[in-house]
C-alpha cells in the first residue's frame, strides 16, 4: 500500500499522509486533490512512502492525482524546500505560492497544445557593434564555466542590456532557456519590446503581476514545458520551472522590489543566485549601484565583478549640490534651480524635478493651536491632496475631506507644511508661465494606460518639465531631458534606518541617470542642507565605489549587515503592549537556546500603528548564518508550541526594513 506525503497550503510546517493506490515515484511533484478537514484542497506530492507514522484509521484517501501538466521538477522542489527552511515559512504555502492560481485549484486544467520547442538563438537580430568595455565584459563572462556569479556594475546608459542580450543569445544557441528578472515589469515595457525585436523567432514568456490568471497560466506553462526560450519576469518568476535553464540575469539587482514583504519573505535576487548554483549555471547581477550585500560579496571574491564605466552615447551628467541653507526657497525651489529650469526651457530642453512625495503637502497644520492632520488609524500624518481637496493617509489609504477650518479651534488659518509633487507642480506653473508641466506620481498614473499616454507625450516633445516621484527614475530613456532637479532628499541622511543612505544613493544615481541621455550633456542639481555630506560628495563625483566603501566600513564597525546576518521577529496586535509583551516572552525563551546569536531589544516599528494595528519587532543577529538558521529553527518551534493569543507574528530573515 502506498502512502503519499503531501504539502498543503496551510500555516503549519507539517506534511500530510494520504492513501493513494497507484501512486508511483513519478508522481512526486504532482498536484493532488485531497480531503482536508471538512473541505477538499490541492497539494503537492513530496514523497511516496511504504509506511506512515500515523495510525491507519487516521489516514484518509486522496481523491485524485492531477496529471494534466507534468509534475514540478526536482530542482524546483529542492529550491522551494530550501526557501521554506531558510525563510522560516511553511513548505506547503511556499510551494503552492509559486504556482499560478489556476494550478492551486482542485479542478484539472486543459493545457494548451505544445507548440514545439524554442527556436535557437541563431535567429537573433544583429545588435550594435559593442563598445570595448562591453566586449571585455563578455569575454570575461564567456571564459567561465558552470556556476559563476557576476556583478555587472555599469553606470546608467553604459549598455548593460546589450551585454545581457549577448549572453541570452549564447544560452539560446546552446539550446538553453534564459531567465531575466526585472524589478517592476509594468514600468519597463520597453524591455519586452526590445527582446521581441532582438529575438523574433524565440518564444518569450513574461511572468508578472499585471497578467490576468489565464495569461499567467499560459506563460508559466510555456516556461515549464521549455517552449519559451526567454522568460522575463518579476520576483516570483525566479521559481518558474525551467527545464533547460542556462542563464539567469537580475537587472537592477539593488532594487528593493526583489524583496517580497509578506508571506514567504524572500529575496528573489538571493534565490536567483542560489538557483544558479544549484543548476551550475551563469548568473549576472546588474546595477549601477549594487546593493551593499552584493558589492561586499564581490569585494570578498565570492562574486566576480565587471565595471562598465562609460556611457555609450553621451557623457555622464555633471552633478552639483545647491546649498539650501544659503539659497532662499520659494515653495521649496531655490533661485539657482529656477534659473536653470528657465534656461533649459528657453533652449527647448526638457527638465525633470524629482521629489519623492506625492500630494500637495505632507501635513496640514493650524497656526493658532498647533493641530496637525494625523491619521486616526496610523502613527502618521495625513497628506494634503489639494486638487481633490482631500487628506489622505499614505499608509492605510484612509481619506477625508480637507477641512476649511481647524477641527480643534476653528481658526481658518491652516498651513500646508512641506512640499509634494502637486505643490511643486503648482509653484512651477506660477513661476514659469507657459511651461508645459506634467506631474507623474502614483495618483496621476492610477488610470489604466495613463502612464503609457504620458510617456508618449514626453517623447513627442509636448512636455517641458516633468515633476515626479521615483516612478520616474526607473530605467526610462527620455533622451531630451538635460536638467534634473532633486528636492527634499535630505531626510534619508538622518534616518534611523541604516539602509536609508544606500537607498538614497541608488535612487539619486538613477534619477541623475535620466539626464543627458541624448546628444546634449546633462546637469543635475541637488538641493540640500548638507552639501558636504560624504554621500552627496561621492554622488557628485559619480563615485559609487567610494560611497560603498565608506558605508561598508561604517557597517563593519557598527556590526551591521552584510557583516552580520539578521532576522526579525515581527508582532502585530491591537494594543502595543500586547505585541511588546509577546516579544519579551519570545526573547526570554529564545535566550535560553541562543548559541552564537544575539537578541536585541523589542522595539515598536517606525510606523508603529498602521490601519489600527500596532506593530513591533525584535532583531536577532549573528555573524554566522548557520548559527542564526539553527537558532531560528528551534525558536520557531518554541513559538509555535506556545499558544499565543491576540498576536500575529512572523519571522523575517534578512529583513530590508525594520
Ligand atoms: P544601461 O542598462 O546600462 O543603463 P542601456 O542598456 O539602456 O544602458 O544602454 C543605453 C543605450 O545605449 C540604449 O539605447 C542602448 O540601445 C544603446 N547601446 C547599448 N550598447 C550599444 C552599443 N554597443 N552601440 C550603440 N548603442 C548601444
Ligand atoms: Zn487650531
Ligand atoms: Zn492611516
Amino acid at each position: 500500500m502506498a502512502f503519499i506525503r503531501v504539502a498543503l497550503d496551510v500555516p503549519l510546517a507539517t506534511l500530510f499522509d494520504y492513501r493513494m493506490p497507484g501512486a508511483t515515484p513519478a508522481d512526486i511533484g504532482a498536484r493532488v486533490v485531497v480531503p482536508f478537514r471538512r473541505k477538499i484542497a490541492t497539494g503537492i506530492i513530496l514523497g511516496i512512502e511504504s509506511a506512515s507514522v500515523l495510525p491507519p484509521q487516521r489516514i484518509r484517501t486522496a481523491l485524485r492525482i492531477l496529471r494534466d501538466v507534468p509534475p514540478l521538477p526536482v530542482d524546483v522542489l529542492k529550491l522551494t524546500k530550501f526557501c521554506s527552511d531558510y525563510y522560516q515559512y511553511p513548505i506547503g504555502a511556499t510551494i503552492l505560492g509559486t504556482l499560478p492560481l489556476r494550478l492551486r485549484q482542485t479542478r484539472p486544467i486543459k493545457p494548451p497544445p505544445d507548440a514545439g520547442t524554442a527556436a535557437s538563438g541563431a535567429d537573433a537580430a544583429a545588435g550594435p557593434a559593442l563598445s570595448a568595455e562591453q566586449r571585455h565584459a563578455l569575454k570575461q563572462i564567456r571564459a567561465g564555466h558552470g556556476f559563476v556569479p557576476w556583478l555587472l556594475r555599469g553606470v546608467t546608459g553604459s549598455g548593460k542590456t546589450e551585454v545581457y542580450f549577448h549572453l541570452v543569445a549564447d544560452a539560446l544557441a546552446r539550446g538553453k532557456q534564459a531567465l531575466l528578472l526585472v524589478p517592476e515589469i509594468n514600468l519597463t515595457p520597453q524591455l519586452e519590446a526590445q527582446i521581441a525585436a532582438r529575438f523574433p523567432a524565440t518564444p518569450l514568456a513574461t511572468l508578472h503581476s499585471a497578467l490576468n490568471e489565464s495569461e499567467r497560466l499560459h506563460n508559466w506553462l510555456a516556461a515549464q514545458s521549455g517552449r519559451a526560450g526567454i522568460v522575463l519576469g518579476t520576483r516570483l518568476a525566479v521559481f518558474a520551472p525551467l527545464p533547460r535553464l542556462g542563464l539567469i540575469v537580475v537587472d537592477e539587482e539593488h532594487d528593493t522590489s526583489f524583496k517580497q514583504a509578506e508571506g514567504l519573505r524572500y529575496s528573489a535576487r538571493d534565490v536567483a543566485v542560489l538557483r544558479a548554483k544549484q543548476r551550475e549555471i551563469l548568473v549576472v547581477l546588474g546595477s549601477a549601484t549594487p546593493s551593499l550585500e552584493s558589492y561586499q560579496q564581490a569585494l570578498a571574491g565570492r562574486y566576480r565583478q565587471l565595471v562598465l564605466s562609460r556611457r555609450i552615447h553621451a557623457e555622464l551628467p555633471s552633478i552639483e549640490c545647491i546649498d539650501t541653507r544659503r539659497a532662499a526657497l520659494i515653495d521649496g525651489l531655490s533661485q539657482p534651480l529656477l534659473a536653470a529650469l528657465h534656461a533649459t526651457l528657453k533652449r527647448g530642453g526638457q527638465s525633470l524635478i524629482f521629489i519623492n512625495r506625492r500630494g500637495y503637502s505632507p501635513v496640514l497644520m493650524c497656526r493658532s493651536c498647533g493641530w496637525t492632520s494625523d491619521c486616526r488609524r496610523c502613527s502618521a500624518k495625513l497628506v494634503l491632496h489639494l486638487q481633490e481637496h482631500l487628506l489622505r493617509c499614505h499608509h492605510c489609504g484612509h481619506t477625508e475631506p480637507a477641512p476649511a477650518a481647524c477641527p480643534q479651534c476653528g481658526d481658518q488659518d491652516l498651513l500646508p507644511v512641506g512640499q509634494g509633487t502637486q505643490r511643486i507642480e503648482a509653484a512651477l506653473a506660477r513661476m514659469l508661465p507657459g511651461a508645459r508641466i506634467l506631474r507623474i506620481d502614483r495618483d496621476s498614473t492610477r488610470r489604466k494606460h495613463a502612464w503609457r499616454e504620458m510617456r508618449e507625450q514626453i517623447q513627442s516633445q509636448q512636455i517641458d518639465i516633468l515633476v515626479g516621484t521615483q516612478i520616474l527614475a526607473k530605467g526610462h530613456d527620455f533622451p531630451r531631458i538635460t536638467l534634473v532637479g532633486v528636492l527634499n532628499a535630505d531626510g534619508a541622511l538622518y534616518s534611523t534606518d541604516f539602509r536609508a543612505g544606500e537607498r538614497l544613493y541608488a535612487r539619486l544615481a538613477q534619477v541623475a541617470g535620466r539626464a543627458g541621455r541624448g546628444e546634449h550633456p546633462g546637469r543635475v542639481l541637488v538641493q540640500t542642507d548638507f552639501p558636504d555630506h560624504p554621500l552627496y560628495r561621492a554622488l557628485c563625483r559619480d563615485d559609487y565605489a567610494a560611497f560603498a566603501e565608506t558605508q561598508l566600513a561604517e557597517r563593519r564597525q557598527a556590526g551591521l549587515p552584510p557583516f552580520v546576518h539578521q532576522a526579525a521577529l515581527r508582532a502585530e496586535a491591537p494594543q502595543l503592549a500586547t505585541a511588546l509583551d509577546f516579544l519579551a516572552r519570545a526573547a526570554a525563551s529564545g535566550s535560553r537556546i541562543a548559541d552564537g546569536v544575539t537578541l536585541l531589544d523589542a522595539v515598536p516599528a517606525a510606523v508603529t500603528r498602521r490601519a489600527g494595528i500596532e506593530r513591533a519587532h525584535l532583531v536577532v543577529e549573528s555573524r554566522s548564518r548557520r548559527a542564526l538558521q539553527d537558532f531560528l529553527f528551534r525558536w520557531r518551534q518554541q513559538l509555535e508550541a506556545a499558544a499565543v493569543r491576540k498576536v500575529r507574528w512572523m519571522i523575517e530573515v534578512d529583513p530590508l526594513e525594520l
